[in-house]
């Protein structure tokens, strides 16, 4: 039985798990990480591939499952844990390493959250999300779907959406579109800032009163409203605008203008 709680919708469409694997572009030389394993089905493609698969599955009733499904298989090793409390680095093993899933939508946003924010080496991600969450990642400044979340993947990797899910395509099906996005890394990042950590803070600041003026918001950096206006203008920014409106070379600006003084 699907456990609902742990986002448990296995896909039983072998021409959407055959274009998810070519979506990764794997070879024999490469290392995948699959989150969620489930019954195995997405792992049993990847491992067609001849790449090297670690799949880490949060449920222990499905490890006997996967015994079966992957048996014959020997580029396939299953972890049992939480891919948010295990170390990545020490499960995948390797250098460099690709990420290839179908989600569970309850932990997405921290799980995609927790491979960019380490700067682990992963130089691709495929993902299968809500569509609404993949729409979200690929959107520009001004759109509506445009947050902290399109900033974060958009500073790290270059996103695009490579095709939309129906619920038909799962069992049991689940009550939303789903789509693959698959993320390329950046060779470097495409604006240059003189701290990330302060660049991802004022992100979320700024759109944290996401309705409110930049003048409002970023008053939650720890300054009052007069630091706050200079700075403003050191960036280059107008004060009036709202978070959604602002570029990464507009975050970019802010970050490299942004000083205390005490
Ligand atoms: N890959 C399978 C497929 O495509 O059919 C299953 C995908 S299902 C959407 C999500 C899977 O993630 C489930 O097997 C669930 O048990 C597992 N899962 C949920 N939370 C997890 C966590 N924190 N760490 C690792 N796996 C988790």
């Amino acid at each position: 039985r699907a456990d609902k709680k742990l986002g448990q919708n296995f896909l039983i469409d072998e021409n959407i798990v055959r274009r998810i694997v070519e979506a990764a572009e794997l070879s024999p030389a490469d290392k995948v990480l699959e989150v969620g394993p489930g019954i195995g089905t997405l792992t049993q493609g990847l491992a067609e591939s001849g790449a090297d698969v670690v799949a880490v599955e949060l449920d222990k009733r499905l490890l006997p499952v996967l015994d079966v499904t992957l048996e014959g298989y020997d580029n396939v090793r299953i972890v049992n844990g939480d891919i948010l409390q295990v170390n990545i680095m020490e499960t995948v093993a390797a250098p460099e390493f690709k990420v290839c899933a179908n989600l569970p939508y309850y932990i997405t946003t921290p799980i995609i959250f927790a491979l960019l924010e380490k700067r682990l080496p992963m130089e691709r991600l495929v993902a299968m999300v809500q569509k609404e969450v993949a729409e979200r990642m690929a959107a520009k400044p001004g759109s509506r779907d445009y947050g902290a979340l399109s900033v974060a993947i958009q500073y790290y990797t270059e996103p695009e959406i490579a095709f939309i899910v129906p619920p038909t395509s799962f069992i049991p099906a689940p009550a939303v579109d789903s789509a693959v996005i698959v993320c390329k890394r950046r060779s470097e990042p495409p604006v240059k800032v003189c701290d990330e950590a302060l660049f991802f803070r004022i992100v979320k600041a700024a759109f944290s009163l996401r309705r409110k003026m930049l003048s409002n918001s970023l008053k939650n950096m720890g300054i009052n409203s007069e630091q706050c206006s200079q700075w403003l203008q050191r960036a280059g920014v107008d004060g009036k605008r709202r978070a959604e409106t602002l570029s990464l070379e507009d975050f970019a600006a802010l970050t490299n203008t942004f000083s205390v003084e005490k």
